[in-house]
């Protein structure tokens, strides 16, 4: 750590007076404070993010608590609700905004300047028929999914903490509230554009595209048509994000074009889902019932997204001219890397989760394969790739003893131990390098629920014991073992509806 980083640690957050999406000012949403909750009190906080950001000395105090409980606004920060649209389930929802949501502002870190806001910090403009809070349960479950994601490698908005209030919240029942302290570069969403493409304020549209390019793409302004060079470097973005998705067994469960970050980050962390036993058809959300957002539909769904973006970004990708045929052309052309980038990098994924080295024409139908056997058993997706690891001819029995059909298993590795010795693959490197890229531990929902229900029961340890054990997915922890094995009977009975 150099000199630099080391004046930061301790530091209370060092709020940039411009910069962040507030700086845009009115026409993207409303300046007003947090609505406190009361009682605050801490449910988790991750010690790893706020020493990444210099944090770990504020986040001691006293005056951290009050901040992030929404009772106290820091000298610096300007608290801000943002407005946006978007399609939700595939149909055009309108307004909808930061409606439990509160951007606190931007802070300079040693990785860079980042916005924090606040879900669950009380009422805002774009509340609609909420009430602006969320619950400790689901509250729990973002802040360890967006750790859990971050540690696996997958780009995402982090949690710095989690606050609990007695409040009372009513959902299905009645429940306690709670408020997530998230972080990212930048909260804005596909939505934040189809809201001012769908009222015509095309100034304000083009605001936004500029900020969001001098920002985050600043190479997209060299291009002769920066907007469309957003465009596609978003859709490149997206692409590889689906890709890791699919990768780990992760359904995000509401992938509506709010729920879409223009950073590429897994966002909004609802009614996800980790693949217990592999089933490409699996629906996470229990409210969809259409399976809009199963996990194998999830690639396709991006691109609807992006076709969403993209026409929101017309008016600008077609300069002062009206917006034309090959405006629409231009667009199409931007998103066209999505359709070659997907499915070469989820491709090259699965291949390092193969252990294979090299790429052979092949692979395809051997990765095809593999994934069919898991779904025709329903084998459980982390623990079969976890184990593959350990194959070799002479000691096939870890992965072997999941299957039922043990022929067809054998049928498989047959071709796989051919395919590996055409590559002079040495078994013990093999293993390493798929340790690393196949994880062991997920937050799977049933570990989930059981920190929530302790929590729930005001006992905090439990969510900081899995928290401690999602920061490091890819190592053994041979301590922590039980939080790698089959769910139980009664993970198959957690329905995860949308409430939150
Ligand atoms: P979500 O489905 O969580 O992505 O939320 C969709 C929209 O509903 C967003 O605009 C949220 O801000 C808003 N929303 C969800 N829950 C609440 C709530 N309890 N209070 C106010 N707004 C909410
Ligand atoms: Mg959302």
């Amino acid at each position: 750590m150099n000199a630099v980083d080391l004046s930061l640690q301790n530091a209370a957050p060092a709020w940039r007076s411009s910069g962040g999406l507030a700086s845009l000012g009115s026409r993207f949403g409303t300046a007003l404070p947090p609505q406190a909750v009361p009682a605050p009190h801490w449910v988790a906080r991750s010690e790893a993010l706020a020493d990444e950001l210099g944090l770990s000395g504020w986040l001691d105090t006293p005056v951290a608590l009050e901040v992030l409980a929404g009772s106290a606004v820091a000298d610096g920060s300007r608290p801000f609700a943002s407005v946006y649209s978007g399609h939700q389930f595939g149909v055009w929802a309108g307004q909808l905004g930061d409606g439990r949501a509160l951007l606190l502002g931007e802070i300079e870190t040693p990785a860079g300047a980042m916005e924090l806001q606040l879900k669950g910090g009380g009422l805002t403009p774009y509340s609609r028929m909420g009430d602006g809070r969320a619950v400790l349960r689901s509250s729990i479950r973002e802040f360890l999914c967006s750790e859990a994601m971050h540690h696996l490698g997958i780009p995402t908005t982090r949690a710095l903490a989690v606050v609990g209030s007695p409040l009372p919240v009513r959902r299905e029942s009645v429940e306690t509230a709670a408020i997530v302290t998230r972080i990212a570069p930048s909260f804005v969403r596909f939505g934040h554009f189809e809201h001012f493409a769908h009222h015509d304020q095309h100034a304000a549209l083009r605001v936004l595209a500029d900020f969001v390019i001098d920002a985050h793409y600043p190479i997209c302004r060299d291009a002769v048509n920066p907007y469309a060079a957003l465009l596609e470097a978003v859709a490149r973005r997206t692409a590889t994000l689906l890709a890791d998705w699919q990768a780990v067994g992760f359904c995000h469960g509401v992938m509506n074009t709010d729920n879409m970050s223009i950073l590429g980050l897994t966002i909004d962390y609802g009614p996800f889902g980790f693949l217990d036993g592999f089933d490409p058809g699996h629906v996470c959300n229990h409210s969809d019932h259409q399976g809009r957002y199963a996990y194998a539909r999830q690639p396709n769904v991006a691109m609807w997204n992006l076709h969403a973006l993209a026409q929101a970004l017309l008016p600008l990708i077609a300069g002062d001219g009206e917006v034309a045929e090959a405006t629409s052309e231009l667009a199409l052309e931007a998103l066209e890397p999505y359709r070659t980038l997907f499915p070469a990098t989820l491709e090259a994924r699965m291949r390092a989760k193969l252990g294979l080295a090299t790429a052979q024409d092949d692979d395809r139908a051997l990765i095809d394969d593999w994934l069919k056997l898991l779904a025709s058993e329903r084998t459980d997706f982390t623990i079969a790739w976890r184990r593959l690891g350990t194959w070799t001819p002479a000691d096939p029995s870890a992965v072997r003893d999941l299957f039922i059909d043990r022929a067809a298993f054998d049928a498989w590795a047959g071709r796989y131990a051919l395919r590996l010795a055409a590559e002079g693959s040495a078994d013990a490197d093999r293993r390493r390098s798929m340790d690393r890229v196949n994880p062991k531990f997920v937050l799977r929902n049933h570990l989930c629920e059981n920190a929530i229900r302790a929590a729930q029961a005001g006992d905090f340890a439990e969510t900081h014991r899995l928290l401690k054990v999602l920061e490091r997915p890819y190592d053994e922890q041979v301590e922590a073992s039980a939080y790698a094995d089959f769910p139980p009977d009664w993970a198959q009975q957690l329905e995860v509806s949308c409430s939150s």
